[in-house]
């Protein structure tokens, strides 16, 4: 199997192998790869032959696409956009089934699990901005489907189609939901920003939420907290999310994605609906609003399901897009990617302060800092 940087660490390869022979380890970067026991490898081709970026999984084409909100706002409150993840989630839930997604581990470790309660679901919402590890993950959602359970398996593009792939059969108590994509950074970059974090506010972190609507509703405003203390900022004032937002360490496969666009491996696909206040400005909500394409028979029936719990609109690919880049096209690689990596291993205060540096213009910084709520109330009255 050649796959190389292409290769996006979706894990079907590893669980595929009939003699096991595929381990995925850390790369210096941080990120996993595929390696291959060639003693063992008998060359049956199975791993080249289902990859999802060397072979084609069935992808839909033309989507519904809405504009959505989950009805119960203290749920929402704690989703990334607007928590429909969270009501298709509950309805598997409610019919007996399990629900797989990112969570994060006592180390925030971000890792692919699976989720049997409604009290447990809290763990998958809100999303990581890091590459979730999937290994084992797509063996255990077989063996529940088998069962005859309904599942439900929510990750990236990626993810969606490494399962796909791995599974190779239609399952009619399947249902995929992937996310619209930036791009994934190393999980060795995440925890060492994490400690160096903690090491910041006197104790380690029990806590990171990339999208905490505390401070400022629906936004990029990050939560870090340890016992102690905890701080919030908006995400472009900080190194790591800084560099998350603006491409520069995201694995290499990501700046060519192949699920970068309207043609999705999942039956539903979720994101935010940013630009919300210019495509359907009555539909704004300071709580989140999701983006939201239905793009198989199986999504439609999920989505009629939720129907009771959701408020929706219909809109367009065109212009969910126009603020939504990665429904069109993947990430665009920055030079300095080449080089951002080097010296991850050594000082990582040296580090922050070299590769993570960033400069914001006093305009932007005052720009950012006004809430989008704000905005939209502002927007309303020049309107008027
Ligand atoms: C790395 C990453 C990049 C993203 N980039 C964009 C973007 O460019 N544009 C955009 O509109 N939306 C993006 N999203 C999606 C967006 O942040 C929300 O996940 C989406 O709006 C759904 O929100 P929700 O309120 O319905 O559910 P949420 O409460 O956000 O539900 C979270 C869902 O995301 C999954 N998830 C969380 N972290 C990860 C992870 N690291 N890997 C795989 N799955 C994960 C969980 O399993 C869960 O299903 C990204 C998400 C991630 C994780």
């Amino acid at each position: 199997m050649k796959v190389g940087k292409d290769c996006c660490g979706c894990g079907a390869c590893e669980q595929l192998c009939p003699k096991n022979c595929i381990t995925f380890k850390y790369d210096s970067e941080g990120f996993l790869y595929p390696q291959v026991n060639a003693d063992l490898c008998t060359d049956c081709g199975l791993c080249a032959g289902r990859c999802p970026i060397t072979s084609d999984v069935k992808r839909g084409k033309n989507p519904e696409v809405y504009a959505a909100k989950y009805t119960d706002r203290d749920t929402v409150f704690n989703s990334t956009s607007g928590g429909i993840f969270i009501s298709l989630a509950l309805n598997v839930l409610e019919k007996g089934g399990v629900v797989f997604g990112c969570a994060y581990d006592d180390n925030l470790v971000a890792k692919h699990i699976a989720v049997e309660s409604k009290d447990e679901l809290y763990r998958l919402q809100s999303s990581k901005y890091v590459q979730s590890d999937t290994r084992g993950i797509y063996t255990k959602v077989k063996k529940e489907l088998e069962s005859g359970r309904e599942v439900l398996f929510s990750g990236t593009g990626c993810q969606a189609a490494g399962l796909k792939a791995f599974l190779n059969k239609d399952y009619p108590n399947l249902l995929i939901a992937d996310i619209v994509c930036h791009g994934v950074p190393s999980p060795k970059l995440f925890a060492k920003y994490i400690d160096f974090m903690g090491k910041k506010l006197g104790g380690k972190l029990t806590e990171y939420n990339f999208r905490s609507k505390e401070k400022r509703g629906w936004d990029l405003y990050y939560k870090a907290s340890n016992d102690k203390k905890s701080k919030s900022d908006y995400g472009f004032f900080d190194a790591y999310y800084n560099a998350f937002l603006t491409c520069k360490t995201y694995r290499e496969s990501c700046y060519s994605c192949k699920f970068a666009n309207s043609e999705r491996a999942g039956d539903i696909t979720l994101a935010d609906y940013w630009g919300i206040q210019k495509m359907h400005p009555e539909f704004f909500d300071s709580n989140g609003v999701s983006l939201v394409l239905v793009n198989s028979e199986r999504g439609r029936k999920a989505w009629e399901e939720i129907s009771g719990n959701v408020k929706a609109i219909p809109s367009a690919i065109e212009k969910a897009a126009v603020q939504n880049s990665n429904l069109i096209a993947p990430s665009k690689r920055p030079s300095c990617r080449d080089s951002i990596y080097d010296g991850i291993d050594g000082d990582f205060d040296l580090y922050v302060k070299t590769k993570l540096k960033f400069k914001i213009n006093p305009k932007t910084k005052i720009k950012k800092m006004i809430p989008v709520s704000f905005k939209q109330k502002i927007l309303k009255l020049v309107r008027k």
